[in-house]
C-alpha cells in the first residue's frame, strides 16, 4: 500500500502543508501521498478510528482540533505534552497514534539556522496563544535566563507563566519589557494580513536584540520592517513553519528532508498569491 499521510482541520483549505510535503516528496523521489482531510470536530473521532486502518503513517492537525484530539491519541510525546497540544500524529504500528508537537523544535530550528540564539540575555514573548505556548517551552528548553511574557488578556500570561517560569509584564506597558533583552518575539496574531499591526515603541529593545515574528502572511511584517530600519537583526515566520514540518515527514516517509531556499520561495509563491 503506498503510505498515506496528511493534515487535518476545519477549515483545511488555507493549510500550507500539503505544498511543504509534496515539494519534499517530489524532491527526494518517494512515492507516497500528502492529502488535506477537512475534519469538523463531530467527525475527529471517527476519522482518527478510520485513519487507523487506512494505512495512514500519520498526519498534521490543525486548527480546531490541536487540544481535543489528545484523549483520542494512544500517546504522547513529553513535549505536546508539555505544551498540551498536539500538531503532528505518528503511527507507532498496531493502529496506534502518537501525539508530538513540532512548533516548539521548529520555532528553534528556524532561529539556529539563521543566527545563533543568544541564551545569555532575557527573552520577550507577545501573545499567550497556542503558538505562544510552543514558544514558551521552546525557550525554556533552549536554557534562556529569563522569560517574559506580555498579553492583552493577563489571565492568559499568568496561566502560561505557571507552566514555564516567566515574568509577567502588563500590556499596557510592553514596551517597558524590551529593556536589555536579547530576543524579542511577537506571537500575536497582530499584524497578520487583515489584522492591526502590533504597536509597540522599540526604542528601549538593544539594538542588538533579535527580532522574530511568527506571523507570516505578510512575510514582512510592520515590525520587522520597523526593526529592521533600526537595525536589529530579524527572523521572519517562515522559517518556523518550514521546520516544524521536518519531524512529521521524517517519522512518516523515513527521510530527512531539507529546508531550502527552493523550498522556501515555493511556499512564498503561495503566500503571496493568497495575499
Ligand atoms: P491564538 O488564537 O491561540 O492566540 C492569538 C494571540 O494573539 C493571543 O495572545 C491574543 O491575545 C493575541 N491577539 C489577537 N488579537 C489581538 C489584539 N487585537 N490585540 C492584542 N492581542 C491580540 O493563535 P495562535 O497562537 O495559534 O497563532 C498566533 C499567530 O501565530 C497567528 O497569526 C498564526 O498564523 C501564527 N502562527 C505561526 C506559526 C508559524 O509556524 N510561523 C505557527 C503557529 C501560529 P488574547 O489572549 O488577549 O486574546
Amino acid at each position: 500500500m503506498i503510505p498515506r499521510a496528511g493534515v487535518i482541520g476545519w477549515p483545511v483549505g488555507h493549510s500550507l502543508s500539503p505544498r511543504i510535503h509534496r515539494f519534499w516528496l517530489a524532491e527526494l523521489g518517494i512515492q507516497a501521498r500528502y492529502e488535506a482531510v477537512v475534519v469538523s470536530p463531530d467527525w475527529l473521532e471517527d476519522t482518527i478510528d478510520r485513519f487507523r486502518v487506512g494505512g495512514w503513517q500519520g498526519f498534521n492537525v490543525t486548527v480546531p482540533h490541536k487540544e481535543t484530539i489528545i484523549p483520542l491519541l494512544d500517546r504522547l510525546d513529553p513535549v505536546a505534552r508539555a505544551i498540551g497540544a498536539v500538531n503532528t500524529v505518528v503511527a507507532l504500528g498496531n493502529g496506534q497514534f502518537e501525539g508530538r508537537n513540532s512548533d516548539a523544535p521548529g520555532f528553534l530550528a528556524s532561529l539556529r539556522a539563521t543566527r545563533a540564539i543568544r541564551i545569555d540575555r532575557p527573552a520577550v514573548v507577545l501573545g499567550a496563544g497556542g503558538a505562544a505556548r510552543a514558544i514558551m517551552a521552546a525557550l525554556s528548553d533552549a536554557g534562556i535566563p529569563e522569560i517574559r511574557i506580555t498579553n492583552r488578556d493577563r489571565v492568559r500570561a499568568e496561566a502560561l507563566a505557571s507552566s514555564f517560569p516567566a515574568i509577567v509584564c502588563d500590556w499596557a506597558n510592553r514596551s517597558d519589557a524590551l529593556e536589555d533583552v536579547g530576543l524579542m518575539i511577537n506571537a500575536t496574531s497582530l499584524g497578520m494580513s487583515g489584522q492591526a499591526p502590533l504597536e509597540i515603541d522599540l526604542s528601549r529593545l538593544p539594538v542588538s536584540a533579535i527580532v522574530t515574528d511568527i506571523v507570516y502572511r505578510p512575510l514582512m511584517t510592520d515590525l520587522l520592517l520597523r526593526a529592521q530600519e533600526r537595525g536589529n537583526p530579524t527572523v521572519d515566520g517562515l522559517g518556523m513553519l518550514l521546520y516544524q514540518a521536518v519531524e512529521g515527514f521524517t517519522a512518516w516517509f523515513g527521510a530527512t528532508p531539507h529546508v531550502s531556499q527552493d523550498l522556501r520561495n515555493h511556499v512564498l509563491a503561495a503566500i503571496e498569491h493568497a495575499d
